[in-house]
């Protein structure tokens, strides 16, 4: 079996001026994580790589590129989790960190506990010599607009929600030719979103889950919504009662459409390697790296390929 990697840059609602620039930004952190798995990095280091590739990229929705809250602040959620372990660790509400997805894999590798919140993940991450960057340094022009334009959070009950809500977190999910899969997931959360709150992206088997014995998965969407259906964790159960990954994951997304009138979606892989990226919002945009190329999409039921160039 060869490797898999797939990306989301995050679900969007409409049209939007920076879409050929996410299209670009998936393809280029889908084709950097395969590299990873190419050069025989395990799925956990792959993830972490076209993670981080999407955090460093100020389109997206994480790291350089964050959504300010209410205050005008950022505050970053990520998670990342190995399947073979069942290992993971999150950082919710961090600040001035230009990777949190590396942040939470050092609370998984280098501490006991699996989640660290707001200043105690700052100074963990201080006590380990990891640089903090000014806010300003994270926050784009762009995002300085939207925010003066929005100040107000979008609920997903609101009419707002299906024209307005728009946001690019990013996600990886991957597997190598042994089976071994990984999820990672970062984001600033929603846009004007109250001082302290955390989404779904830092909890696992909401923003994302990772087992061997099922597949691994990352989020995007509503992230109240994602958390009241422990989404992650849903996808996989119906992957365990036998349908594939691509059904698993309409049904697990239609569910919380029904449920709560949530949208969202997902990138998701199975240790066999079959892969889906779906989305219940009008968009996602979302790269894989298979034994036959390079895939990518942004509408639904697109699907694009090219040739690899790694
Ligand atoms: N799920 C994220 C959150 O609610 C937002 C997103 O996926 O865009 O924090």
């Amino acid at each position: 079996m060869s490797a898999v990697i797939v990306v989301h840059g995050g679900v969007k609602a409409k049209l939007d001026e920076r879409d050929h620039a996410s299209v670009d930004g998936v393809k280029a952190a889908a084709c950097d994580g395969f590299a990873v798995l190419k050069r025989g990095g395990s799925p956990l280091d792959a993830v972490e790589a076209a993670v981080k590739a999407m955090e460093d990229n100020s389109v997206f929705n994480a790291g350089h590129g964050a959504v300010l809250n209410a205050e005008g602040e950022v505050e970053m959620d990520a998670l990342i989790m190995d399947g073979k372990t069942l290992s993971s660790g999150a950082v919710s509400s961090v600040k001035g960190i230009a990777n949190p997805v590396s942040l939470a894999r050092l609370v998984m590798e280098k501490t006991d506990h699996m989640i660290l919140t707001s200043r105690g993940a700052n100074q963990f991450a201080e006590s380990l010599g990891m640089t903090t960057v000014p806010t300003d340094s994270l926050v784009t022009e762009y995002e300085r607009k939207k925010w003066k334009n929005t100040r107000t959070y979008v609920s997903e009950l609101s009419e707002e929600y299906n024209t307005q809500w728009a946001h690019d977190t990013v996600g990886a999910v991957a597997v190598d030719s042994v089976g071994n899969v990984a999820c990672a997931t970062s984001t600033g959360g929603i846009r004007c979103k109250m001082a302290g709150r955390v989404g779904d992206a830092p909890i696992i088997g909401c923003g994302g889950y990772a087992d061997n014995f099922s597949g691994a998965v990352s989020c995007s969407g509503h992230g109240e919504s994602i958390l009241k259906v422990t989404l992650a964790r849903l996808i996989l159960l119906h992957v365990e009662q036998g349908k594939s990954v691509a059904e698993s994951s309409q049904l697990a997304l239609q569910y919380m459409a029904d449920r709560v009138h949530g949208a969202g979606g997902c990138v998701v892989v199975s240790p066999s390697g079959q892969w889906a990226a779906t989305f219940t919002t009008k968009r996602m945009v979302w790269a894989a790296v298979d034994h036959d190329g390079l895939w990518y999409g942004l509408d639904p039921n697109e699907r694009f390929s090219e040739q690899l160039t790694v």
